[in-house]
């Protein structure tokens, strides 16, 4: 493969290769902590991750981060690795930041042991204080010097459940005047007394991210450990909690950073998005407005398209917004290619066909989908008396206008060519029928001169006595700013789009649909792509729409 087709973190790895790194030692890992559901943020970390295994023919870990029993749940576990598979990739090990928690514990005991790690008995409050500021250095804690033995005792008491929380943590005796702020004495260990969803009680202390995370990539083996940019800071002290344990003949972990991909009109991080479930904004994690994996599932998104996506975006070393009219531009391309084109009428006006005869019905022939021969077809059923879009009937029209007018014929999609003749109304004046006469000798696909004729317009259309009745759900974006968590002084939640959610009551479908199951992708012509939702039932369906069929959306 060509040198300049590789981002660059695969380059650091080519280069890892070329400087003897045996290939049989790559091994990555993609490390969510289980207190909350992925989003396409994650995304782009899991095709990153799993696609560096494939390219270099690598396994790649899923490692679950749980080091904070008050935001974890076996819930998100169960969730996190559904979504994983779902979109496409298996993980060869499973494991668990707490499956190590006895070595990390008993590591941190070397290192009191060798004067390199001591119990604080501070306040939180004061140790932060006592840091200093990146250009003055810290202060040393007055238990900084205290005996191996006296803190071999109070960890020992901090672990055996002695203390509450908040009274005593464990700190790394570092540098209280590095200039990266990590490195002054960063904690290790603190006590949380709460149930873990694995460990239960058995724990008490639990160990902070850097004093967990690269003695769980050296445990596990992982050649590259890739973070997104925020950790590079934390690098040095990765680095240095490497060089307590490491052993030379073990492969050692090397931690490198990527930028965060953020997405356009939404919020990513997954405590503001847990806001957005407990406050009822949304119906859950899953709605199909959020950015979660699991809210575009339901929503209608494909695993190709988010791959597709992540792929399109790329991987960078500036954090960057992609827009969301990206994620919308993939998806419509992908189902473009796959889903079945059917007709469903949602906001329904009355048309009789006068010249049809009444009490006939006829079955006419649909293409499954015109991009793809092999689709097949289904059958529409045709009678005299059809819904059609209001919005789609003008009594006059100037001549843009090039659907149904009286006197202008226009063809109904895979049926006859009809022409509106007069109208009916209540007596507020609104129109209840649309009257036409219809060319009898113009039915699409039957090779009669007539069905070859050219009009100006095509609408969709249902059968009234075959159509099926069912709830539609559109959605429009979740916050009405680009950027929503980005104005200082204002909470992400004031600019949250009230107008999110439309939903259509009544909508008429064309019968196919009763058989419609939750993964099958649709097309409802000329109105955008649908999917089945997963409350619905067979006695009340429920489409949600995904995306319309080109981006209309202004800015
Ligand atoms: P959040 O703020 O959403 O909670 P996080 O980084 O704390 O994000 P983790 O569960 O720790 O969430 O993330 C697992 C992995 O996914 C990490 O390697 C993290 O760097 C990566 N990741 C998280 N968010 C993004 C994002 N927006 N873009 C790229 N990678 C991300
Ligand atoms: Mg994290
Ligand atoms: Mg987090």
């Amino acid at each position: 493969e060509a040198p300049e087709s590789l981002n660059f973190l695969e380059q650091i790895i080519a280069e890892d290769l070329a400087n003897g790194l045996a290939p049989d030692k790559l091994r990555f890992r993609f490390p969510p902590e289980p207190n909350g559901y992925l989003h396409i943020g994650h995304a782009a970390s899991i095709c990153l991750n799993f696609g560096l295994g494939k390219k270099f023919n690598a396994p790649v870990n899923l490692r679950f981060d749980d080091t904070n029993p008050t935001k974890e749940e076996q819930e998100y576990v169960d969730a996190i690795r559904y979504d994983i598979e779902w979109l496409g990739f298996q993980w060869d090990k499973e494991c668990y930041s707490s499956d190590y928690f006895q070595e990390l514990y008993d590591w941190a005991i070397e290192l009191i042991k060798q004067g390199k790690a001591y119990v604080d008995g501070q306040s939180p409050d004061l140790i932060a204080e006592q840091k200093g500021t990146p250009t003055t250095p810290g202060k040393a804690s007055p238990f900084r010097d205290t005996s191996v033995e006296e803190n071999l005792d109070l960890f020992q008491r901090m672990k055996e459940g002695e203390f509450e929380a908040g009274t005593y943590v464990l700190r790394a005796k570092i540098d209280m005047s590095s200039p990266n702020m990590l490195m002054r004495d960063p904690l290790m260990y603190r006590i949380v007394r709460k149930a873990h969803h694995r460990t239960g009680t058995e724990w008490c202390i639990y160990p902070m991210y850097d004093w967990a995370h690269g003695q769980s990539d050296y445990l596990e083996q992982i050649s590259h450990s890739l973070c997104t940019l925020e950790f590079k800071p934390h690098r040095e002290l990765y680095d240095w909690c490497l060089d307590q344990i490491y052993d030379n003949n073990k492969l050692r972990p090397k931690q490198r950073e990527f930028a965060r991909r953020n997405l356009s009109y939404t919020v990513m991080s997954k405590r503001k998005l847990l806001e957005l479930v407990q406050s009822k904004t949304v119906a859950g994690w899953d709605d199909p407005r959020m950015p979660t994996i699991s809210g575009l599932r339901r929503r209608g998104y494909t695993p190709a398209s988010i791959r597709k996506f992540s792929e399109l975006s790329g991987i960078s070393k500036r954090d960057g917004v992609t827009d969301v009219s990206l994620l919308e531009f993939c998806i419509r391309e992908d189902l473009n290619k796959t889903a079945t084109r059917v007709m469903g009428v949602l906001d329904p006006v009355k048309l009789v066909i006068t010249n049809y005869p009444e009490g006939k019905e006829e079955m006419l022939v649909a293409e499954n989908n015109p991009e793809d021969p092999n689709a097949g077809t289904h059958e529409v059923p045709f009678s005299r008396e059809l819904y059609i879009e209001r919005e789609d009937f003008k009594e006059e029209a100037g001549s843009k206008f090039f659907r149904l007018t009286l006197g202008q014929e226009v063809r109904l999609k895979n049926a006859y060519i009809i022409k509106g003749e007069s109208v009916v109304k209540d007596e507020k004046g609104n129109i209840t029928e649309i009257h036409c006469t219809c060319d009898l000798d113009s039915k699409s696909g039957s090779g009669t001169e007539a069905s070859m004729r050219k009009v100006k317009g095509t609408l969709h259309w249902v059968s009234i006595q075959h159509a099926i009745k069912a709830e539609i759900r559109e959605y429009d974006r979740l916050f009405l700013d680009e950027a929503p968590d980005s104005h200082e002084g204002k909470d992400f939640m004031e600019f949250v789009n009230p107008d999110s959610l439309k939903i259509i009551k009544e909508a008429y479908l064309e019968p196919f649909l009763q058989e419609a199951k939750l993964d099958d992708k649709f097309q409802f012509q000329r109105l955008g792509y649908f999917t089945l939702d997963k409350d619905a039932t067979s006695e009340r369906l429920i489409f949600n729409k995904t995306v319309g069929l080109r981006d209309t959306w202004a800015k």
